[in-house]
């Protein structure tokens, strides 16, 4: 009886170690990202990361015209930062930087190697915005899902001179609060 008991609560333990280790890796899902805002009274910083595939249809270095072309369409889109997200502007935030992070683009770090993985290909973007009242942001509207079809969920951390929260959106959810 014991053991059995000893065995269930391994069984447990071990799960919970392998889904806190997806969680470390950041844990490669078709169709989630992940996205980490960090408001302050200067700036909103926001960590996108995804999955090329999300971005794409596919996640290795473009081979045919077509695949160069969805490769350069999907980098505007990331690169208008203004679009993707629209912060509430009593915050008054412009736009500061953009950088791109991906091995199979090809784009930031070259040894970027562990990006790739057993075939797949991620993206890891950071969004810079400059604010003259941060944290006066009451709430950040996400165009992800207007940008990225393919992309169903977004995973949030937020982290405001308020508190953190952590939430999940949905398509077609675009809105997040950001004070409460
Ligand atoms: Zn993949």
């Amino acid at each position: 009886m014991f053991a059995h008991r000893c065995l269930v609560t391994l069984i447990a333990a071990a799960g919970l170690t392998a889904a806190v280790a997806a969680q470390a890796a950041g844990a490669h899902e078709h169709g989630v990202a992940r996205l980490d805002v960090a408001v302050d009274a200067a700036r909103v910083s926001i960590l996108l990361e995804s999955p090329l595939d999300n971005l794409l249809g596919f996640e290795h270095a473009p081979r045919t015209d077509a695949e160069r072309e969805k490769v350069a369409a999907a980098l505007v889109r990331l690169r208008a930062s203004q679009a993707l997200f629209r912060i509430d502007s009593a915050a008054g935030c412009v736009p500061a930087r953009v950088d791109l992070q991906s091995a199979p683009l090809g784009l930031g770090r070259a040894t970027a190697g562990a990006q790739v993985k057993d075939g797949h290909g991620e993206l890891e973007a950071t969004f810079d915005f400059n604010c003259s009242q941060g944290a006066r942001a009451g709430f950040l509207e996400i165009g992800l899902f207007e940008a990225f079809p393919a992309l169903q969920r977004i995973e949030l951390q937020v982290a405001t001179p308020k508190g953190q929260l952590k939430a999940t959106l949905r398509r077609p959810a675009s809105r997040v609060v950001l004070v409460r």
